[in-house]
């Protein structure tokens, strides 16, 4: 589920649609969670739907830790990818804003960390932009992404958190806020494919 204060808007003719926010967000907010309305497609059932379905599916989900597709229900499945992203996923069901995003400023998250099936070649035109996303740079940057998110991670108490009925993993997203336990890694997510 995302953020109730954002939109869909057209970014541009190359990107098309994205998410933008409509009220300020500030750093530490959790900004999506895998919530109860979330498709989750095995691999096995996107072969029986075929490949009308494959297309839409492969276009919009994401690949989680297990190498199921997760279909998001609403906007969240139209945010784009970002070479230098504003929301990023430790290793909970859940992203967070690393930084403050500010009222209609587009929400971005890192589609490398969401085990791409495909390398694709970015469009983001950050002066940081790597060109070519790819399923390694999880396990290749992985630990410059929980350096940010750890130090978002503190904010996440003292910042309105509309989403937070939702978490489903409350306790311990509670312990790593006060340190009692580490902040799990966003390698947390990889999915490690079967060699062929
Ligand atoms: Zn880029």
């Amino acid at each position: 589920m995302l953020h109730p204060h954002t939109k869909l808007a057209h970014i541009n003719g190359t990107i098309g649609n994205g998410v933008i926010a409509t009220q300020r967000i500030p750093r530490g907010t959790i900004t999506w969670v895998r919530d109860k309305l979330d498709q989750t497609i095995s691999p096995e059932r996107l072969d029986a739907l075929g490949e009308l379905y494959r297309e839409m599916v492969v276009t919009y989900a994401f690949i989680d830790r297990h190498g199921d597709y997760v279909l998001c229900w609403d906007l969240s499945r139209y945010i784009n990818h970002s070479c230098e992203a504003n929301c990023l996923s430790p290793g909970f069901d859940l992203e967070i804003a690393i930084r403050d995003i500010e009222e209609g400023e587009e929400l971005t998250d890192e589609y490398g960390s969401l085990n791409l099936e495909h390398d694709f070649t970015c469009a983001c035109g950050r002066p940081s932009c790597r060109g070519t996303i790819q399923a390694s740079d999880l396990l290749d940057l992985g630990a410059s992404w929980d350096g940010k998110i750890g130090e978002a991670f503190g904010d996440i108490e003292s910042v309105p958190q509309p989403l937070w009925p939702f978490v489903a993993e409350k306790e311990r997203v509670s312990q790593a806020r006060s340190r009692l336990c580490e902040i799990p890694s966003s390698r947390w997510n990889h999915f490690r494919r079967a060699s062929v």
